[in-house]
Formats: C-alpha cells, sequence, structure tokens
C-alpha cells in the first residue's frame, strides 16, 4: 500500500498510520520503504508531499474492500474530511491507497485495482521498488520497467515530478 501526507508534521502521520496498520486484527507490517519528500505532481498550489510504501501481510479474513474500508476509516480517524468537503487531488493530513493486493484486479467506482494511477507516479513506484524490485504488475509488466517509462528524479530522498 502507499502512504502520503503533506498537511502538518506528516512524517509522523506516517508512522502513526503505520502503527495503526499494525493495531488491525491479523495485520502485520512486513515491510516499509524509506519516507520520500516529493514534488505535488497533480496540483502544484500545495506542500510537498511526504511518501512511503508498505507490504502488508494479511490474514485470511481480509479482502481488498475489506482493506481499503479499513484504510479509509483510518483516514478519518486522522484528519481527513470525507470526499464531496474535500478538494481532489489537494493537500491532505493522510493519504492511504491500496495499491495492489495480489494479483486481484478490481474497476469497481470504488475500488479500482491495481491503484488506477500509481504507475506514472514515481512518488509511489520509487519507494515501492525499495520494498519489492521483483514486483511484477499483473499485467506482466515489471516496475522497472514502469519507472523507465515516467520522467523523474531522485537527490538525496527527494523525488522531483512535477505537474
Ligand atoms: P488519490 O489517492 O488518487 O489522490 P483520493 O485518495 O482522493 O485520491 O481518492 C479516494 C477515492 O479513490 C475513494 O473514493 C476510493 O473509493 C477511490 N479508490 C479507487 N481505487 C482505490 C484504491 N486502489 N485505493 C484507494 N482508493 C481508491
Ligand atoms: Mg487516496
Amino acid at each position: 500500500m502507499g502512504l502520503g501526507a503533506n498537511l502538518g508534521d506528516a512524517r509522523a502521520a506516517l508512522d502513526e498510520a503505520l502503527r495503526r496498520l499494525g493495531e488491525l486484527p491479523g495485520v502485520h507490517v512486513a515491510a516499509v520503504s524509506p519516507c520520500y519528500v516529493t514534488e505535488p505532481q497533480d496540483r502544484a498550489d500545495q506542500p510537498w508531499f511526504h511518501n512511503q510504501a508498505a507490504a502488508l501481510a494479511l490474514g485470511p479474513s481480509w479482502t481488498p474492500e475489506s482493506l481499503l474500508a479499513a484504510l479509509q476509516e483510518m483516514e478519518a480517524a486522522m484528519g481527513r474530511p470525507p470526499e464531496g468537503v474535500r478538494e481532489r487531488f489537494g493537500p491532505r493530513p493522510i493519504d492511504l491507497d491500496l495499491l495492489l493486493f495480489e494479483n486481484q484486479r478490481r474497476n469497481t467506482p470504488e475500488l479500482t485495482l491495481p491503484h488506477p494511477r500509481m504507475r506514472r507516479r514515481a512518488f509511489v513506484l520509487v519507494p515501492l521498488r525499495d520494498i519489492a524490485p521483483a514486483l511484477v504488475f499483473p499485467d506482466g509488466e515489471g516496475i522497472g520497467a514502469a519507472l523507465a517509462k515516467i520522467p523523474f528524479k531522485i537527490e538525496g530522498n527527494s523525488i522531483f515530478q512535477g505537474p
């Protein structure tokens, strides 16, 4: 999954989200990427983000839908205004995205899997590659090939990929 934040103490928000994830029943946070500071991609008029990727080991009762619901509940508990109130692609105290769930696909209004925008976002793919360098998407493309298709620059822990 992908974590992001660009309001308040973003770094602390990512840490808190990871702590809360580990407290969900049947969820083990198996791997966590380094934290990157990233240029906002969809809308430039907002603070830079902090982004991280995490791999979860899940008990058998979890489904993509139940995990998305848990992530959205966690976003709300951490102060993210509900949809309809907040601005699309605007600043947020926490953003929790379901990137992949095994090799499953979904195409409903609530849930698209793999995450529909992840492959054009260096702020998602770079931390994901750190924890899963051999990852292959359900259509057979590898994560390295996906990254090679998009323009971005890394300097230290900063990722540049503007709008
Ligand atoms: P983004 O994370 O792309 O900036 P938002 O977090 O504002 O966008 O989008 C949340 C909306 O996206 C919710 O309505 C949610 O149902 C929908 N959505 C669809 N697929 C996913 C997914 N794989 N992970 C998280 N949210 C998703
Ligand atoms: Mg989101």
